[in-house]
C-alpha cells in the first residue's frame, strides 16, 4: 500500500516558512513583497482562485493588490494596467488570471509582463531560462509537483519519469524540472502508442491529462511514485441527486495498491500551486531589490 503525499500539509509548511522569510525581509531590509492579481470578467472559478490567492498572500505577510476589470475591458486597457504594474515599485509579482475573455490575446498580455515580475512563469523569457537551466521564475503547479515528488524520494537521480500531458503550463515545465533533477524523462500525450505499457516503465509517473481516472492501477509500476495533477469534477449520485466530487487523472484506489507513494485529489498537487506562487513572489522581490537569499 502506497503512502500518501500530503500536499495540504506540505503547502502549509511552505507557507509557514515563507511567513518567517517575509517577516525577515520586512525587518532587515524594509521590503514587503507585493503581488498584483488581475481578473478580467466574471468567471466564477477564476473569482474563487483570485480570492484564495489574495487571502493567502496577506496571510504570509505580503501586500495583495487586486484589480478586477469588467469583461468588456479592451486589450489595450489591460496592457496599460500591466505597464503601470511593471513600473510600480511596490509590486514584485504580477499575475493575470487566465483564461481571458476571447477578444483579448493572452500571449500578448503575458509577453507585456516584466519577466522579473512574471510570477506565473509563463513569459517566454522565463520559459527559455527554464529550458536553458538558468535562474528563472518557474510555473507554480510544476514546481509543486517536484516538491511533492522529492518529499517521497529526496534524490530522483536516474529515475525514469513519465509525464502524461504536454501542455505549456504543466507537462512541458514538469519535464524540464525533472531533467534538472537528473531523471530520464519521457513525455507522453494523446498520440503516444501503448500508453499503459509506457507508464508501467515509470519510476515516477506524473499525470497531467485532464481525463478523470484514466490511468489505471495496472499501468503503474510496483513501487512507483505517482503525482496526479488532474482535477476533474464528476457526478457523484451516491452523495445525492445533482452532487459531484473531484477526482484526479489516476484511478486512485487501484494505484494506491501498487505505488510506493501517491498524491490524493483533492489535497495533493492542488494546494501547492498557490504556495509556490507566493514563493515566486518572495523570490521576485529579492531579485528585484538585489538581495541575496543568504542575507535573509
Ligand atoms: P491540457 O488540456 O492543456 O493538456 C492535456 C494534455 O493531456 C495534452 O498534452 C493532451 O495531449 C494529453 N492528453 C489528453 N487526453 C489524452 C489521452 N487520452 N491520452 C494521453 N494523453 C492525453 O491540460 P493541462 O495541462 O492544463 O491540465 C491537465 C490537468 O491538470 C487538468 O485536469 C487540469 O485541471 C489540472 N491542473 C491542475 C492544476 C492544479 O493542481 N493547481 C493546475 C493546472 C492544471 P495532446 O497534446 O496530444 O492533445
Amino acid at each position: 500500500m502506497a503512502s500518501l503525499i500530503d500536499g495540504k500539509a506540505i503547502a502549509s509548511d511552505l507557507r509557514t516558512q515563507l511567513s518567517a522569510d517575509v517577516a525577515g525581509l520586512v525587518k532587515d531590509h524594509g521590503v514587503k513583497p507585493g503581488l498584483a492579481v488581475v481578473l478580467v470578467g466574471e468567471d466564477p472559478a477564476s473569482e474563487v482562485y483570485v480570492r484564495s490567492k489574495s487571502k493567502q498572500t496577506v496571510e504570509v505577510g505580503m501586500e495583495s493588490f487586486k484589480h478586477t476589470l469588467p469583461t468588456e475591458t479592451s486589450e489595450q486597457e489591460l496592457l496599460d494596467l500591466v505597464a503601470r504594474l511593471n513600473n510600480d515599485d511596490t509590486v514584485h509579482g504580477i499575475l493575470v488570471q487566465l483564461p481571458l475573455p476571447n477578444h483579448i490575446n493572452e500571449g500578448r498580455v503575458i509577453e507585456a509582463i516584466d519577466p522579473a515580475k512574471d510570477v506565473d512563469g509563463f513569459h517566454p523569457v522565463n520559459i527559455g531560462r527554464l529550458v536553458a537551466g538558468e535562474e528563472a521564475l518557474v510555473p507554480c503547479t510544476p514546481q509543486g509537483c517536484i516538491i511533492l515528488a522529492k518529499s517521497a524520494q529526496a534524490d530522483l537521480t536516474g529515475c525514469h519519469a513519465v509525464i502524461v500531458g504536454r501542455s505549456n503550463i504543466v507537462g512541458k515545465p514538469v519535464a524540464q524540472l525533472l531533467l534538472q533533477e537528473n531523471c530520464t524523462v519521457t513525455i507522453a500525450h494523446s498520440r503516444t502508442r501503448d500508453l499503459p505499457g509506457l507508464c508501467a516503465t515509470a519510476d515516477l509517473l506524473v499525470a497531467a491529462v485532464g481525463q478523470p481516472e484514466m490511468i489505471r492501477g495496472d499501468w503503474v509500476k510496483p513501487g512507483a511514485i505517482v503525482i496526479d495533477v488532474g482535477i476533474n469534477r464528476i457526478p457523484a449520485p451516491e452523495k445525492g441527486e445533482g452532487k459531484s466530487r473531484l477526482v484526479g487523472d489516476v484511478k486512485f484506489d487501484e494505484a494506491l495498491e501498487v505505488a510506493s507513494a501517491i498524491t490524493p485529489v483533492p489535497g495533493g498537487v492542488g494546494p501547492m500551486t498557490i504556495a509556490c506562487l507566493l514563493k515566486n513572489t518572495y523570490q521576485a522581490a529579492l531579485r528585484i531589490q538585489g538581495i541575496s537569499e543568504l542575507d535573509c
